[in-house]
Formats: structure tokens, C-alpha cells, sequence
């Protein structure tokens, strides 16, 4: 018998969310490694934003089934003192006449078919949501209540403590070097000089999956991109945190925003960010042209931010696949391999939904979607998930 059932690699929000699941679902040999420390991979430069807006469908229920857990995440993971930091403040989402304005319409229409409370409204209904905020009446403007953010550190410690409570062994500043293969299946993993058996391996490496590429010798379609974060302030217009998160369609750089530290904006661009070579998760510079770019935008939008100063700034990784939505499931070519990567920067919201797609799909068991939607095949086969945004993390 190998050593453990299920080993996940990576302890970032999406594969503590895996490991818990699988506990929950009944394994009792699961091993949790990262090669740091849980959640300061790239689930720590999150902005958190949580909605079910999107206009893949699938993604909508993947959305739909993790929001209902955040909402409810203490009694959903059975521990009194888990607390996700939810700010159900709502979302909106503006977009100028014309394509942008057709695909949030079909979106919102989309959104209603499943039962979700998403509404078009008026420019005044949204001015009256957001009131530091300006809005045309040639605007299509989107809002849906259930939504809002939550906090990456409080979210990931809380699947954690919840799957140790159920037996997950976890390991941090533990490396994995390789994968265990033999007569096309993996039966575990290497790290340094030890060797660790177990029945399957589920890579969740992020921007990191490039190894998984190296150990098994088989391409994996992954874009790592850097992405600029900015906190503005202004006394004038404080952002509060009863305000919704906003997404603006008619800005160059497709913004998104929302409350920071319940008085700032927080802010940045929902466009293709600056391609990496490799995973360097150092922070880097944000330059001094990007913050007068992106300040320029929020002005249009936001009058009162023409004076706000930047407050701080932070850089953050994406791992972006063909078409900015995850691979999840079996590797196509070794048995006992799993697959959760490419979250292209929207995987936050989608974490406790695709923690149990994982798990069940490892179980044998139906998920809310099915799992081949998000195959690693449907590059080649030519299914893409394209969303009717375009590039981007509103797919
Ligand atoms: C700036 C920014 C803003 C974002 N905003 C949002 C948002 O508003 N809403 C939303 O839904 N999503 C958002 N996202 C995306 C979301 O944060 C990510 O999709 C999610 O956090 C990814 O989690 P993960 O577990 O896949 O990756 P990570 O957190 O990066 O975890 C991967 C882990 O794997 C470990 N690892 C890798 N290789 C090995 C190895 N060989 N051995 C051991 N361990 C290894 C790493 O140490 C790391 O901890 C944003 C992302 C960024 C960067």
C-alpha cells in the first residue's frame, strides 16, 4: 500500500482547497506539500474580488458553488472561528454601447437562467451604489448583490486548519523535484533524496507548472504574466467598504476596483498584463508611466481621484493559459497525474468550487460541471473557453 492516497502539490487557496476536499470526501491519507509556506505563492497578491459575472457558463456555476461557501464558510467547513473576511458589497459592471455592452447583456440574462440576482440598471441607481463614481446614460451598467471580496490569508489558513482537522498531513518548506514515474503512471513524488509514494499526484503549481512540463516531458500552455496593483486615496471620495466592487468595460485598461482598507481604491487593469519568462514573484517597480496611465482612467470615472495620491503598490503573477480559463483533471498522457493550473488571474472566487470538482473527479464522482470542460485537451481539440470579453480575467 503507498504511503498516501492522494499527495497534492502546492499550498496556495486552490490546492488547500483540493486537499480539504478530499479529506472531506472521505480520504484519510492526503499529503499537502509547498515548497514555502502555505499561501504566499500568488493567492498572496489577490485582490479577492468574488462574483459569479462571467459569460463561459461553466464558470458561472463554478462561481455560483463558491460564492454559496464564502457565504456561509464557517458553517460550511464546520469550524466556529473560520472566517473567509467576506465584504458582500456587490458588483458592478459598466460597458459602453456596442459589442461590450451585447456580451454583458448576455451575460446578465445567463446569470438569471441559473438564479442569480443580476440586473441591469440605470446610470442614477448606479450613482446612488457608487456616488464617487460618474455614469452615462448610453452606459449598459450590470449589478449583482451577492458578490463582493474576501481576504486570501484568512481563506487559505482556514481550508488548512480545516483539513488538518481531518487528517491531511501538510508539509511546508518542502520542494518537490520530481514526479515518481514508471510504465506511464506517477506513483509519487521526490524531494531532494526522499521519495514519497502514493496512489495519485495532483500538481497545483501555479506559475510554477513549468517544472511539471520538465519532469514529465509533455507541453503544458502556460503564459506567465506580471500584473500592477495600486492603492489610490483621496480624502475627498473615500472608497468605503459599503461600496461595490467595480468593473469599467469603457476604460482602455478595462479597470476593476474596489475598497481597500475601507477608504482607498484599490485598482488595476483586467488587460494582458507583461509577459515573464519564468515565475519571479519578487516584487518589481511599478514605473512611475503605469501609475499616471492608470490614474488617467480612474479620473474619467471617478473625478475626485484626479487629485488622490498613490497610497502603495504591489506586483502580482497570473498563470494564463490560451484561453484564460484553468486546465483541470487527469493528465492526458500519465495515470495517477492530476492537473490544477492556468487560473488566469480569476482562480480566488472559483477555490472552494474547484477544490471539490477536483476531489469528486478523483472520486469518481459528478461534479456541479463537468470536469472535462476544463480538460487539457480542449486546446487541441480546439474547445476553447473563450469569453465574450475577450483576453482577460472576465472570461
Ligand atoms: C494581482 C492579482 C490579482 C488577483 N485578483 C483576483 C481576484 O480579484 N479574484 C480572483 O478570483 N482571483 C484573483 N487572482 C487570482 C488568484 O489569486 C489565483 O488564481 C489563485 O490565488 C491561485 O492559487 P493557486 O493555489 O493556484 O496558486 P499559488 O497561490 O501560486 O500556489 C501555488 C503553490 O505551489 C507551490 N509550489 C510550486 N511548485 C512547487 C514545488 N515544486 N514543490 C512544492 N511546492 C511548489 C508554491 O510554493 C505555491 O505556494 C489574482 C491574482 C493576482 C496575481
Amino acid at each position: 500500500m503507498a504511503n498516501y492516497q492522494s499527495i497534492v502539490i502546492g499550498g496556495g487557496v486552490i490546492g488547500v482547497a483540493i486537499a480539504y476536499h478530499l479529506a472531506r470526501l472521505g480520504q484519510r491519507r492526503v499529503l499537502l506539500l509547498d515548497r514555502g509556506r502555505l499561501g504566499e505563492g500568488t493567492t498572496a497578491q489577490s485582490s479577492c474580488i468574488l462574483r459569479t459575472h462571467y459569460t463561459v457558463p461553466e464558470n458561472v456555476l463554478l462561481a455560483q458553488a463558491a460564492w454559496r461557501v464564502y457565504e456561509d464558510f464557517a458553517a460550511y467547513l464546520d469550524d466556529r472561528d473560520a472566517d473567509c473576511g467576506l465584504v458582500r458589497c456587490g458588483y458592478l459592471i459598466a460597458a459602453p454601447a456596442g459589442e461590450k455592452s451585447a456580451a454583458l447583456a448576455e451575460a446578465l440574462a445567463a446569470q438569471r437562467r441559473f438564479g442569480i440576482h443580476a440586473e441591469a440598471i440605470d446610470a442614477g441607481a448606479a450613482r446612488r451604489l457608487l456616488p464617487i463614481a460618474t455614469f452615462g446614460d448610453d452606459e449598459l451598467i450590470g449589478y449583482e448583490p451577492d458578490a463582493g471580496f474576501a481576504d486570501a490569508y484568512l481563506v487559505t489558513s482556514a481550508f488548512a486548519r480545516s483539513a488538518r482537522r481531518l487528517g491531511v498531513t501538510v508539509r511546508e518548506n518542502t520542494a518537490v523535484t520530481g514526479l515518481r514515474l514508471g510504465g506511464g503512471r506517477a506513483s509519487g513524488v521526490v524531494c531532494g533524496n526522499e521519495t514519497i509514494d502514493a496512489d495519485r499526484v495532483i500538481c497545483v503549481q501555479n506559475v510554477w507548472s513549468g517544472e511539471l512540463a520538465r519532469w514529465t516531458g509533455v507541453a503544458l500552455p502556460l503564459a506567465i504574466e506580471r500584473h500592477s496593483v495600486m492603492s489610490l486615496e483621496t480624502k475627498s471620495a473615500p472608497y468605503t467598504r459599503a461600496m461595490p466592487v467595480f468593473k469599467d468595460l469603457g476604460t482602455p485598461g478595462l479597470l476593476y476596483c474596489r475598497s481597500y482598507g475601507g477608504a482607498q481604491m484599490l485598482v488595476s487593469e483586467g488587460t494582458p498584463g507583461q509577459a515573464l519568462a519564468s515565475p519571479d514573484t519578487e516584487q518589481a517597480d511599478v514605473p512611475l508611466d503605469k501609475v499616471v496611465e492608470v490614474g488617467e482612467q480612474v479620473a474619467g470615472r471617478f473625478p475626485a481621484y484626479a487629485e488622490a495620491g498613490l497610497a502603495s503598490s504591489w506586483t502580482g503573477l497570473y498563470d494564463v493559459t490560451p484561453d484564460w480559463n484553468p486546465v483541470l483533471g487527469p493528465h492526458p498522457e500519465i495515470d495517477g497525474l492530476w492537473l490544477a493550473y492556468g487560473f488566469s488571474g480569476h482562480g480566488f472566487k472559483l477555490a472552494p468550487a474547484v477544490g471539490l470538482l477536483l476531489a469528486q473527479a478523483v472520486l469518481g464522482q459528478p461534479g456541479v460541471v463537468p470536469i472535462d470542460t476544463y480538460s487539457l485537451a480542449r486546446f487541441a481539440q480546439g474547445r476553447l473557453l473563450a469569453g465574450r470579453y475577450g483576453a482577460g480575467a472576465v472570461s
